[in-house]
């Protein structure tokens, strides 16, 4: 079976916008709720002749009446169930805040590879909030803009290396 990559991370970090970038088109599932699309969530990808699934675990529990951090865990729970290395995003303009700690403190629970993705540097600049990540003890971030395409082949270079 091919590797499956899965990509973490609270609500609003910029998950389907950087899925959508990878899966090379924006693709939409419409569900039978009349008006109710959702973002793909699965995605065959090939880089460097490798071939994996990436899973956009922030679509997993669409009409979910859970509340976030709830949510979160189990999204969290599920990468580290399926996934072969696992993509940690937060959000490298807003910076470090409590629900990326949560989310650290359950992927850090297990031994699969999980990368640091610090989105939405825009900029040639490093985050002003670089440094403050690695209190979250998953490593070296990084950085990467998914709206403007930035870093992004330089971070599938470090997933296919845990093939
Ligand atoms: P998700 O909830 O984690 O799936 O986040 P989304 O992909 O829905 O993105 C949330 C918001 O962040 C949207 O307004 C995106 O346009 C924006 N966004 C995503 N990636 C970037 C980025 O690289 N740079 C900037 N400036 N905004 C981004
Ligand atoms: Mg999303």
């Amino acid at each position: 079976a091919k590797p499956i990559v899965a990509v973490v991370g609270r609500p609003n970090v910029g998950k389907s916008t950087f899925f959508n970038r990878i899966a090379g088109r924006r693709i939409s599932i419409v569900e039978d709720t009349p008006g109710v699309t959702r973002d793909r969530i699965y995605a065959e990808v090939e880089w460097l002749r490798y071939q994996f699934t990436m899973i956009d675990t922030g679509g997993l529990e669409p009409a979910s009446e859970e509340p976030i951090p709830r949510q979160m865990r189990n999204q969290a729970e599920l990468a580290m169930e399926m996934a072969d290395v696992i993509i940690f995003m937060v959000d490298g303009r807003e910076g470090l805040t409590l629900q990326d700690r949560e989310v650290a403190d359950i992927l850090r629970k297990n031994n699969k590879p999980v990368l640091l993705v610090l989105n939405k540097v825009d900029t040639s600049n490093q985050s002003e909030h670089f440094y403050d990540f690695y209190e979250l003890g998953i490593g070296d971030p990084i950085e990467i803009s998914s709206e403007l395409s930035l870093g992004i082949g330089d971070l599938l270079d470090e997933v296919v290396k845990y093939f």
